[in-house]
């Protein structure tokens, strides 16, 4: 079994079944998540003959790394190999006052929106809860500075892999393990209705939405889960989540594409929506990333600006993206586009 994947709960149960103390389980989550020691023969606090047990039934595996590269920005990005020729990436984004650890759930995604590269990489498969923590088990213990922030904003969508991920929050939030506060993990969903909702019950952390559009019309074309949960379905779930979530907002992602999405017609419409709504919110406009035959383009600067200004003059908080680690290909929406070229390069070295 590969701790990494045990939830605190599942850890205290598999230490009781094998007639330890539940304390145990605080102890191995300390080792292996906050300390980073996988050799069981260091948890010199455990008795020897549960480490004799543990070196025969467990291990700490966390996904081996196919590259690693650092931007001049200090922007880090990793490639683990997931097997098969699945390859997944990681980037973690430094700032002065906090350390973002951008994390994937899936090989592939299965919603297809056609402007993401890793929609048009098609689906491969869930990640387990074990390469979902070993992701931030990797960062944690390979970086300098410590990781403040989580965002499931990488390849995937997360509330499809629903069974595992919630383990993995469980101990990105649990003390004896990472210790993070549900206002710094974030999970970014293109809007898959019934898991927003049992997110809310299980482990309500802050949440993103990726609306992308306006209507339900450009929706259906730029999100096609909207034709499953239609944007009055949406904010519904929204609202009913904003009842339970660490913040009293929400954040909508937005992608910015020229011509598509990006007019000021469209931002009224976005206006009118969430007002119509009741949805506490702020918006996070993205630079779209150009990516070969994706058949769109970025919004001019003037164009993004514009669309920034009327929102803001309404009221709402807005940013738009700053585009991090270009020299490396980590900015968002260029991951799974990188990827599949460079499996594609780890197929043929094998
Ligand atoms: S934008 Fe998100 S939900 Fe849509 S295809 Fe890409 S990873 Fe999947």
């Amino acid at each position: 079994m590969n701790l990494l994947g045990c939830s605190p709960q599942g850890l205290t149960d598999w230490c009781v079944a094998r007639g330890e103390k539940p304390f145990r389980a605080r102890q191995l989550l300390k080792w292996v998540h906050q300390r980073g020691t996988k050799d069981f023969a260091e948890m010199t606090d455990l008795a020897r003959e549960f480490r004799a047990g543990l070196e025969q039934d467990a291990e700490v595996a966390p996904p081996a790394v196919l590259q690693d590269h650092v931007s001049a920005d200090g922007t880090r990005k990793w490639l683990f190999d997931m097997g098969q020729g699945n390859a997944i990436e990681t980037v973690f984004i430094p700032e002065v006052d906090r350390g973002t650890l951008c994390v994937s759930s899936q090989a592939g995604c299965t919603v297809a929106c056609p402007f993401c590269s890793t929609g048009r990489q098609g689906f491969n498969r869930n990640l387990t809860t074990a390469e979902i923590v070993g992701q931030l088990w990797w960062a944690r213990h390979e970086l300098a500075q410590p990781v403040t922030n989580v965002v499931m904003m990488g390849m995937g969508e997360p509330l499809l892999n629903y069974d595992q991920l919630v383990p993995a929050l469980q101990l990105m939030l649990h003390d004896d393990a990472y210790g993070l506060s549900r206002r710094r993990v974030t999970v970014s969903t293109s809007g898959v209705v019934p898991m927003m909702d049992r997110l809310a019950r299980d482990c309500p952390v802050a949440l993103a939405v990726s609306l992308h559009a306006p209507t339900d019309a450009l929706r259906d074309v730029l999100v096609p889960l909207n034709k499953k949960y239609p944007l009055k379905v949406l904010m519904a779930s929204i609202r009913n989540y904003l009842g339970a979530a660490p913040r009293d907002f929400i954040t909508f992602e937005y992608v910015m594409l020229d011509g598509v999405n990006d007019s000021l017609d469209h931002a009224r419409q976005l206006v009118k929506l969430v007002r119509a709504e009741e949805i506490s919110c702020k918006f996070n406009l993205i630079p779209f990333n150009p990516f070969p035959n994706s058949g769109y383009r970025k919004s001019s600067w003037p164009r993004q600006r514009a669309f920034a200004d009327f929102l803001t003059q309404e009221g709402y908080v807005t940013t738009i993206r700053k585009t991090r680690g270009d020299d490396i290909d980590a900015a968002c929406g260029q991951l799974a586009g990188d990827i599949q070229d460079r499996t594609r390069i780890t197929l043929r070295t094998k």
